[in-house]
């Protein structure tokens, strides 16, 4: 399966299955285009007639033109067919049961009401709860025993407002740390927060013990404070921004992310990518929101040319930026060309429900946070394990293979299927597709080669 574009004055050509990826100049991309419809000689006779100013583009230049297409395609690195379908099943059997990441649901509580919350305020449309530490405490311990041969384990302390909870966090990490020796773990922290409640001593624990942390702010004032306000209904802006700029500024070179969300009011969210810039922050990501369609925050099909445009655009400023001596960093345009995830990772995709779950403060396991709350899909507990082993077998059986909409979709090895919650809540089913997430995913893989292309060609 191949895949032509152009963007920024680059004409790519992607072989999905072996993953090689083409910078060509616009004659040898026709060829490739045609290559495959017509005859040697009909391509010959199409093109010297588009071509027929051009005293370069002549017969013999064609012709070792479609024969180093011919060669490339005997080697592997165009048309080369789909051979991983059948591996899809094994791998899947090849999932062994081993744990590497749990989301803790620290705090079903919230301190903020945003407009667009996924998470009913943080409820997940039950009561309010945090996490006591002994519960934190058997997750941890659930996770080590699932963990096999892992060395490396993830955690990801979540809500709600996880800082709603923060002595238990804290208490959790310790005891992690406690026992990182004796059963031959690393752990690597993750806290993601609203910021409402960042004080110094939230600065220096997390900058010392959390390896990321993800701060949520859509950008421009008035776009974060239309969604995301208190209970009194003012926006929270100007009393985050401080915090989160002094937690960075502190944090050196340890990762973090400035995590937004854009919606209906503002597919425009270059606007806001610029506002974080101005912030002083250069580790951005901007997510579509995930909502029912009925949402007044919901993207329309009028915002989708908007959304794909500022993609573009993004991608052309983040290399101007560069040049210029002014990086940043876009979450959804970092991707891997050379030392990427193994073929297993691509196929299988994220290991929601299988590889990684989610606790919620009482101790149940779901897929993800995305399901928690819907006891459909209640997996089990961290005392007893899994025992929705039917909900866990179509996790583990989700994968770009899997769902019919993705066999033609040269994306499938870099979405490996797309993310089960989204599907789920765009179709009802977790083998269907979200139409509106796929184009918007494919736009920014076109970007994000793109951009690495630019770069190899020095534009
Ligand atoms: S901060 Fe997060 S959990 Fe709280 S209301 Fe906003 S989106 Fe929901
Ligand atoms: S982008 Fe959509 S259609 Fe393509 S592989 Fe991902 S989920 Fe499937």
């Amino acid at each position: 399966m191949v895949h032509q574009y152009q963007l920024n004055g680059c004409n790519i050509v992607l072989d999905t299955c072996s993953g090689a990826i083409h910078a060509v100049d616009e004659v040898a991309y026709d060829v490739i285009s045609l290559y495959r419809e017509k005859s040697a000689d009909e391509i010959i006779a199409h093109l010297l007639e588009k071509y027929s100013g051009r005293p370069d583009v002549n017969e013999a230049e064609l012709r070792a033109c479609l024969e180093d297409v011919a060669e490339l395609e005997r080697s592997g690195k165009l048309f080369t067919p789909d051979t991983f379908a059948p591996l899809a099943d094994a791998f899947k059997e090849r999932s062994n049961g081993v744990v590497k990441a749990l989301c803790l649901h620290v705090a079903h509580t919230c301190n903020l009401n945003c407009a667009y919350c996924f998470a009913s305020q943080g409820k997940y449309h039950g009561d309010r709860a945090v996490m006591s530490f002994e519960v934190g405490k058997r997750a941890l311990d659930y996770l080590v025993e699932h963990s096999g041969s892992r060395t490396n384990l993830e955690v990801d302390f979540f809500g709600g407002e996880p800082l709603m909870n923060w002595d238990v966090v804290k208490q959790l990490v310790m005891y992690a740390r406690s026992i990182e020796k004796d059963t031959h773990k690393n752990f690597r922290f993750t806290l993601t927060t609203n910021g409402m409640l960042i004080d110094d001593d939230v600065i220096d624990f997390s900058n010392r013990e959390m390896s990321n942390v993800v701060l949520s702010l859509d950008g421009r004032k008035e776009i974060h404070d239309r969604c995301r306000v208190d209970y009194a209904g003012n926006g929270s802006w100007e009393r985050i921004v401080p915090k989160f700029q002094k937690l960075v500024q502190a944090r050196g070179n340890k990762n973090y992310y400035m995590r937004g969300t854009f919606t209906h009011a503002n597919p425009d969210f270059l606007n806001d990518i610029h506002a974080m810039l101005d912030l002083g922050f250069t580790e951005l990501s901007m997510e579509p929101v995930v909502c029912a369609p009925t949402d007044p925050a919901a993207l329309t099909q009028e915002d989708l040319p908007i959304v794909l445009e500022q993609y573009e655009q993004l991608a052309k400023e983040m290399l101007e930026r560069k040049q210029a001596g002014q990086p940043f960093t876009f979450y959804h345009y970092m991707l891997d060309l050379t030392g990427g995830p193994c073929i297993y990772k691509r196929i299988s995709g994220c290991g929601s429900g299988t590889e990684y779950m989610a606790v919620t403060p009482w101790g149940d396991l779901y897929p993800c946070h995305q399901f928690v709350g819907d006891e459909r899909f209640r997996l089990g507990d961290i005392w007893n394990g899994v025992d929705n082993t039917a909900i866990q077998e179509e996790f583990r059986s989700c994968n770009a293979y899997s769902r019919p909409e993705c066999a033609d979709c040269w994306a499938k090895l870099y979405c490996s299927g797309g993310c089960a919650a989204n599907a789920y809540h765009a179709t009802g089913s977790l083998r269907g597709t979200y139409a509106y997430g796929c184009e918007l995913f494919r736009k920014r893989m076109e970007c994000s080669i793109m951009i690495q292309v630019a770069e190899k060609l020095g534009k």
